[in-house]
């Protein structure tokens, strides 16, 4: 069970020590206190208490455990942070003893081939790749640091690697790194320059191969399998995250080349999507770095129906989409190539077009010739349509004036599409972000306080009257966190599935309420104390609104009774630290 797992790691792990390596924390009464890991600040707010095992930062709001601080730290994956903090604390997984494991061993296959890849790259057989990298403009010390390899044309070169080293067939026919023919297996990747891909966390994947001469694709790439799927990955993330989340935008770029120059260029911020059609995980991935994404493709790419249509799947994601133009037609790679290069395309990143404009904007011509324009004025209602009202108002008046038509027209025509469906799928509630750049509503101290004690004291959780609970929390983040703990089997049953689904806000809400029953003494105690500041808000709440309609003469016989019930537990005396 993952959540054993769960538990029997913090039973072995002090978030003191793990948040230590990151953080530079100093003893402050119970609590240790240091300069926050998620926000530029000068003065410690980030706070880390060994007794709830649990960190909170009162600058920017970020919280949690382990799990929260290592996956959002490193930007992974629930399951990636489980394997991180299992290996620190020694413990093996329960459920990797099936799948998992073999994707391990595969991925040390992946690591053999690439380092294979990367000698011949350097000796006798790599002299035509070392040219074509040199023609590239790619000088030595890039090979070795984004790990370029060669594959020479022979049709055995890496499986006899691989095979002296104990390798089965089987084992590298599912790494896709060769191909079974009459004759046996022959190696995948022949006479390319080799790129290997990464995930996030670093795990090498997948390989693109280059042709450099000959006939065939220009570039091929590992296949779909049980390690690598395209759609979830994007090429150079795992370097490119720290400047990522330090700008708060990730340059999107289409190939292996253009990233790298980029990269190059003293554009860390860079990854490639290595295809044209982004999709919701790749967003997914992104948002938890930046708020932004500046896209940056071919220009007759940037036009194309696929790539528009994955550019709309990151901004309805809650990403802010920027489409970046470079000058006459250039990519990256040509421009970054040039003496002034690096300037020129920091200033196309600054005027880089929100996606809606952009679409606009290649739609002009279409918006200005009467046959075309229906169509051109559906589609970009159609893309208008898929994304929240609040994205789309500040451009509504620009969009309208290319249409030709008033802003309270095209806010008509838009209302109109919405309502036949056109927005087939329904706007997903604006999604947390997993890391909150500025201060966010966290709602009511106290409600989160509730979430904290049900997290807190197992007796509480379990002997709690949930009807009661859930009546006196006004927002409902905090109904479905206490919801949640009140339904499940165990606590780390509900802190797995928080993890795994990236709800971020639990725990925050967890950590943020533990701090303000500090003090109130032990969580029995705390839990009347919090109950009671609810109860008599929400008898506040009703006192006041039957007021209100007995001013309006609307009240009945039992308004009148509930009032006297109400205004007196407002008179009972109150207990402490009463809001
Ligand atoms: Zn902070």
């Amino acid at each position: 069970m993952q959540s054993d797992d769960v538990r029997i790691i913090k039973e072995r792990l002090d978030i003191v020590e793990v948040i230590g390596d990151h953080v530079r924390l100093k003893k402050a009464g119970a609590n240790f206190i240091g300069l926050c890991p998620f926000h530029e600040e000068k003065t410690p707010s980030f706070t880390v208490s060994p007794s709830r095992q649990t960190f909170h930062c009162f600058g920017c709001g970020q919280g949690g455990d382990i799990f929260t601080f290592v996956m959002e730290k490193e930007s992974l994956g629930f399951r990636e942070a489980l394997e991180v903090l299992a290996s620190r604390a020694g413990v093996t997984l329960s459920a990797a003893r099936g799948g998992e494991k073999r994707d391990r061993s595969l991925s040390d296959i992946m690591e053999m081939a690439c380092s294979h890849y990367r000698n011949l790259l350097r000796g006798p057989e790599g002299e035509a790749a070392r040219a074509y990298l040199g023609r590239r403009n790619l000088p030595p010390e890039t090979w070795e640091s984004f790990e370029l390899g060669w594959a020479p044309s022979s049709w055995d070169s890496l499986w006899n690697s691989l095979f002296r080293q104990g390798v089965q067939p089987k084992e590298a026919l599912d790494a896709g790194l060769v191909l079974e023919g009459k004759g046996g297996l022959y190696d995948r990747f022949r006479g390319r320059v080799i790129f290997p891909v990464r995930d996030i966390a670093g795990r090498l994947l997948a390989f693109g191969g280059r042709l450099i001469d000959g006939e065939g694709a220009k570039y091929i790439n590992s296949p779909e399998g049980t390690l690598y799927s395209k759609r979830k990955n994007l090429y150079l993330l795992h370097r490119a995250k720290e400047a990522a989340r330090a700008s708060g935008r990730l340059i999107l770029v289409e190939g292996y080349m253009d990233a790298i120059r980029l990269h190059l260029g003293g554009f860390g911020e860079t990854a490639a999507s290595l295809g044209t059609a982004l999709t919701e995980d790749q967003a997914a991935l992104i948002r938890r770095l930046a708020d932004r994404c500046c896209i940056c493709y071919d220009s007759d790419l940037a036009g194309q129906e696929a790539a528009m249509r994955g550019m709309y799947v990151l901004q309805k994601a809650g990403l802010d989409v920027r489409v970046v133009e470079l000058p006459s037609g250039k990519d990256p790679d040509d421009l970054l190539s040039l003496p002034e290069g690096k300037d020129l395309f920091g200033k196309a990143l600054e005027s880089a077009r929100p996606l809606i404009l952009h679409h606009v904007y290649l739609r002009g011509e279409m918006l200005r010739s009467p046959d075309k324009r229906r169509k051109a004025t559906d589609e970009i209602l159609s893309g208008l349509g898929s994304l929240s009202p609040v994205d789309v108002a500040p451009y509504l008046p620009r969009v309208a004036s290319a249409m030709g038509i008033f802003p309270h027209e095209l806010s008509g025509l838009l209302e109109d599409y919405r309502k036949k469906g056109g927005n087939r799928e329904p706007s997903a509630p604006a999604k947390e972000k997993p890391a909150p750049s500025g201060k966010e509503d966290e709602g009511n101290e106290v409600e989160a306080a509730v979430c904290a004690l049900l997290w807190k004291d197992d007796h509480i959780r379990r002997t709690a009257d949930e009807m009661k609970i859930l009546s006196l929390l006004e927002d409902e983040r905090f109904q479905t966190v206490a919801a949640a703990l009140l339904s499940a089997p165990s606590r780390e049953d509900v802190e797995s599935r928080w993890h795994s689904l990236g709800e971020t806000f639990p725990l925050r809400a967890i950590a943020r309420g533990g701090e303000w029953c500090e003090g109130l003494g032990e969580a029995r105690a705390a839990w009347d104390v919090v109950l009671d500041i609810l109860a008599r808000r929400k008898a506040r709440r009703e006192y006041e609104h039957i007021r209100e309609k007995l001013s309006r003469g609307e009240a009945g016989r039992e308004d009148l009774l509930r009032f006297q019930e109400v205004a007196l537990i407002l008179k009972s005396s109150p207990r402490e630290k009463g809001k």
